[in-house]
């Protein structure tokens, strides 16, 4: 990274607040600090982030109408870091657009890898990425074709969407419902069991154990990722 990535974090508890400041600034970052959802909207007009880590416990109100608010017009990385565990709150921020969710308490380690991978998607994202390979999986976005060690992996329509769905953003959570709502259509959010029955004809093409996924992995109640490299 050449330019100091810019990150906004907003939290109220002024400890935490002070300590990961610190540790981000150690990391490489330069950080702004804002303490209320008001705040953070003054910052977030006055200048341009590359990374919003955001608590959800504000005491203006909820961290998840500033999600909202953001993707009104950008797509700034948004990591939640909230003491709240329900996994109901973590998909909801995720439908919302958040790109990552950190449980507290969590490692300085655990947030910072958290972070590299939120710039990296930015930058993928701005250099539009045509390849992601993934141990020995290549999907060629652009092409739309999938190849495991060097031979081509014949997918169904729907198994290939799914699967460039998730090579879109590697390392990052693709929610149930951004899955069903993309490849089945919005009437069928509710309709999960159809990911698990194409998830696993998917699994049975590319992994070498279906049952103990190296690429398409799970994340119970949530969604699907793919690994990163
Ligand atoms: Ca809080």
């Amino acid at each position: 990274m050449k330019l100091k990535a810019r990150l906004l974090l907003v939290e109220d508890d002024s400890y935490i607040a002070t300590l990961l400041a610190a540790h981000l600034g150690q990391g490489g970052l330069s950080v702004m600090s804002a303490r209320s959802i008001e705040s953070a909207g003054r910052q977030l007009e006055q200048h341009d982030f590359h990374l919003v880590l955001l608590d959800l416990g504000l005491p203006d109100g909820d961290g998840k109408d500033l999600i909202r608010s953001i993707r009104r017009t950008s797509d700034t990385p948004i990591i939640v870091i909230s003491a709240r565990q329900q996994e109901q709150e973590k998909v909801q921020c995720l439908d919302l657009g958040a790109d990552d969710y950190l449980a507290k308490p969590f490692g300085m380690d655990e947030l910072m890898a958290r972070v590299r991978v939120a710039l990296r998607h930015a930058s993928v994202m701005q250099l539009r990425e045509r390849q992601v390979r993934v141990g020995e999986l290549l999907v060629d976005l652009q092409q739309e074709k999938v190849s495991l060690a060097g031979a081509e992996v014949h997918l169904t329509r729907i198994e290939s969407r799914l699967l460039l769905l998730l090579a879109q953003v590697p390392g990052r959570v693709v929610t149930h419902r951004q899955l069903l709502q993309e490849v089945w259509g919005p009437e069928y959010i509710d309709h999960t069991h159809y990911l698990r029955i194409h998830m696993g004809r998917l699994r049975g093409k590319i992994e070498t154990e279906p049952a103990n996924p190296r690429y398409v992995r799970t994340e119970p109640g949530v969604g699907y990722r793919l690994s990163e490299n």
